[in-house]
């Protein structure tokens, strides 16, 4: 089903553990009547990590996981006995995980790549025990410190594909096909709109042993910009592409004003594509004779374009030299970063409308909730 095996956006609380409470202990040993202090610190609690992981090309395992929690750090204990360290978790996330804070909407960071560890939430630090706070005026201090509290947030996370090179066309363009022919990957091919409701990626490879990941982006309609149709929940995908190909089925009533039509959307939706490379391949050449081909020549936008088929294999090397010589040039520094700060804000996206319908229930209760119902464990000692 649908979204039910992509998930790029999952909402989570996240809490780190606290600090173990630094004990206030006294030495009794036999034949010693009093003692000094020997009441050993709090144990530091663990922390939250996001961590990039290249295996992971969803956040499907996150899913479920509404709560994430680190453990508390275990009380310091007599004799000088440090408590046990809580101990940290980590999430993995796929390398383009984007972090916002889902209270306010705010950036707070991008994990891009394989290993790339980012503490979210820093666990508290254990408390001293009262043996630190022995001096020379008080030998037997009574005092010892509770540990530094958790932390917590709700956090939104968001995946963006990092792909080279992104396919932009209207429903049955001719975009899963080509991706099948110039990759090993092998998306659903349907000659229905919206067959592909997943992104698929494809590692292009050229010639030798040089290769590029092309991402084919579910079809976008006129108006997807203002979250009609599909195009909305995945036009993020296409912001970290460096390279737009826009796909156009040789049989268009107008490729330039398809082709207008698609650029738009996506300059509605970020302004910044505009600035993208774009490379235009006329695809299914295989319906029109030399003579056609020629004329529509005329008529085309004034980017670099090339005319394929995806049937015949025509034109497709000389596509793949021409995105790797786009990839390949200089100027190609179009990142988009900038904008993901406040993109959400910006974007002015109903979060909850993003997601599928069925995928609800698997939304985590409002921020608001507390998850946790029962009372902080007590602080004996
Ligand atoms: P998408 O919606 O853009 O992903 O389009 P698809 O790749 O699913 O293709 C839509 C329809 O066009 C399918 O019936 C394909 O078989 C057909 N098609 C794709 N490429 C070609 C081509 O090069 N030539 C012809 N004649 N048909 C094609
Ligand atoms: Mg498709």
């Amino acid at each position: 089903m649908a979204g039910s095996n992509f998930v790029d956006y999952v909402k989570i609380y996240c809490r780190s553990g606290k600090g173990g409470r630094g004990s206030s202990h006294f030495r009794r040993e036999k034949y010693i009547p009093k003692g000094g202090p020997d009441g050993g610190d709090g144990g530091d609690g663990g922390s939250i990590i996001l961590r990039g992981n290249r295996n992971y090309w969803t956040l499907l395992h996150l899913r479920y996981e509404r709560h994430i929690m680190a453990e508390n750090g275990e009380g310091g204990t007599g004799r000088k006995a440090t408590g046990k360290q809580g101990e940290s978790k980590t999430i993995e996330v796929p390398c383009g995980t984007v972090v916002y804070d889902a209270l306010t909407g705010d950036y707070i960071c991008d994990i891009t790549d394989h290993g790339e560890e980012v503490v979210l939430l820093k666990g508290g630090r254990g408390g001293w025990g009262n043996t630190r706070f022995k001096t020379s005026t008080n030998q037997a201090p009574r005092y010892a410190q509770p540990g530094e509290p958790f932390e917590e947030r709700w956090i939104i996370l968001e995946l963006k594909l990092l792909a080279d090179v992104g396919l932009v066309g209207f429903p049955n363009a001719g975009k899963s096909t080509l991706l099948s022919v110039v990759s090993a990957a092998n998306p659903k091919i349907d000659n229905y709109p919206f067959t592909t409701l997943v992104p698929n990626l494809g590692i292009v490879s050229y010639r030798d042993n040089h290769s590029f990941v092309m991402a084919d982006i579910p079809g976008i309609i006129e108006g997807a910009s203002e979250g009609k149709g599909l195009g909305i929940r995945f036009l993020r995908h296409i912001e970290r592409n460096s390279l737009l190909l826009f796909v156009v089925p040789a049989d268009s009533d107008d490729i330039k004003t398809e082709y207008n039509i698609l650029l738009n959307e996506l300059i509605k939706y970020n302004p910044e594509l505009a600035d993208k490379k774009k490379v235009l391949a006329i695809s299914k050449t295989d319906l029109l004779d030399d003579e056609l081909m020629h004329a529509m020549e005329q008529e085309l936008p004034s980017i670099p374009y090339v005319f394929i088929s995806a049937v015949t294999n025509f034109g497709l090397t000389t596509l793949k030299d021409m995105l790797w010589k786009e990839l390949n040039s200089e100027d190609n520094e179009t990142e988009v970063t900038k904008t993901e700060k406040d993109s959400l804000i910006h974007r002015n996206l109903d979060i909850k409308s993003v997601v599928f319908e069925e995928d609800n229930e698997d939304i985590p209760d409002d921020e608001t909730d507390d998850p946790f119902e029962e009372d902080d464990e007590q602080e004996d000692y």
